[in-house]
């Protein structure tokens, strides 16, 4: 089965590896070079803890418990250095600690491997690190970040390594279709590719895709703000994840931390952005001191994929050959989506857990090909 996979980023890369390696002959496409999307602009965490224990739609919970299994099964299946299991750190604010004390209880109950310990503790275990002096510190030793482009690469080479042909710099500007399926997409240099199968995995970019077929899915484009530190003198940096009330940092192959700020919760909605990162790095001093007077070496800006109601899973039932796997959180789940497309494209088995996630939610009454449900509300 020939298949052209769109967007080489994280899920991207995960798809075509996972297509390729069950025997489909793909290709991919990506508009500038593989990693360098959203993918390249990330926190790129995978961890439990509080997703575990809050409350999402059915489908996603029943897949979530597989995600950290799925990743290390990749490690060992594909070489290279971009997994680090770091483990992570997190406190929250007193006002939200209550909410916290029970999310605990619940991950540990649904098992989750996380440590309640107070600061003095967590301040044995890093000693660079100024805790507040907070009820708790959850401590989750299994949690760690994905080197994003490093991942992408790793994939890329395997997946050439078996037979898939990967095209830099090919964008697509056109998509050829028929009454119910795509036959071709047009690339930015006239060239058209022909398959059986297409897989929209353009990340923020998926709604401009999947309207060249004449579709509309919307997506919510969150931008992120990545700051870089410089890099820490030997035996100063943090060796987990710091994950506080306004803050989350991961150390970074530089040998510095990239930082999000993101508020003042661990709950905040995602968007929130500093506006000043010279007040940003004296918040950041007061957790790490060794970064006092320091300012960031650079920043990157990530656009989050999130459409509305969760992630984009599958195809509609008008357009069965023109797959989507669109989420936010693509790090995480990438390897995820990719084991779902493999089985419902290659082997024709439905994902049940999918249910919610099906592109045909957007539309009105999916039997009423291309009628869109916000249009219909105005009608
Ligand atoms: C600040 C921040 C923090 C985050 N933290 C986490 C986290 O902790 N854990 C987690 O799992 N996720 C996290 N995410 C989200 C995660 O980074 C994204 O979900 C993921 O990188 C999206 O990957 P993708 O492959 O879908 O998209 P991208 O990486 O953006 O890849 C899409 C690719 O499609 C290509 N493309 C676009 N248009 C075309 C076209 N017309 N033709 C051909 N190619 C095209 C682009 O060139 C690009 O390479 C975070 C994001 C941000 C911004």
């Amino acid at each position: 089965m020939k298949i052209v996979v769109i967007g080489a980023g994280s899920v991207g890369a995960h798809v075509s590896y996972r297509l390729q390696e069950q025997g489909a002959e793909v290709t991919l496409l990506d508009a500038s070079r593989p990693g360098g999307g959203t993918t390249s602009s990330s926190i790129a965490m995978h961890s439990e803890f509080p997703q575990r224990a809050w409350h999402e739609e059915e489908g996603r919970a029943a897949l979530r418990p597989r995600l950290d299994a799925m990743m290390s099964r990749l490690a060992e299946e594909v070489p290279g250095d971009y997994m680090h299991t770091s483990g992570a750190l997190l406190w929250v604010s007193p006002e939200e600690q209550e909410e916290f004390d029970e999310l605990a209880r619940v991950a540990i109950k649904r098992g989750v491997n996380l440590e309640v310990v107070d600061p003095e503790t967590a301040r044995a275990l890093e000693p660079n690190v100024r805790f507040p002096e907070c009820a708790a510190v959850y401590i989750e030793p299994d949690a760690g970040w994905v080197d994003g482009p490093a991942i992408v690469d790793a994939l890329v080479e395997r997946f050439e390594e078996l037979g898939g042909v990967l095209r830099k710099g090919a964008r697509v500007v056109a998509v050829r279709r028929t009454s119910d399926r795509v036959t071709g997409v047009t690339l930015d240099s006239g060239e058209v590719i022909e398959a059986d199968k297409f897989v929209n995995a353009g990340g923020s970019w998926g709604s401009h895709i999947s309207a060249l077929a004449g579709l509309a899915i919307p997506l919510d484009l969150v931008p992120g703000v990545v700051v870089y530190t410089e890099p820490f003198k030997d035996g100063e940096a943090p060796q987990r994840i710091i994950n506080t009330p306004g803050w989350c940092g991961r150390p970074d192959p530089s040998g510095g931390l990239a930082i999000h700020w993101r508020g003042h919760s661990q709950t905040a909605r995602h968007g929130e952005n500093i506006d000043n990162t010279e007040e940003m790095m004296i918040d950041i001093a007061k957790v790490i001191p060794s970064l006092a007077g320091t300012l960031p070496v650079r920043s990157t800006v990530g656009i989050r994929p999130i459409p509305p109601g969760g992630p984009v899973v599958g195809a509609l039932p008008w357009l069965p050959n023109f797959y989507h796997t669109i989420s936010h959180g693509g790090i995480g789940w990438g390897p995820m989506w990719a084991w779902c497309a493999a089985k419902e494209i290659l082997h024709s088995e439905t994902v049940p857990e999918l249910a919610a996630m099906r592109p045909a939610r957007f539309y009105l009454n999916p039997s009423q090909v291309g009628r869109h449900a916000d249009d219909a509300e105005q009608q």
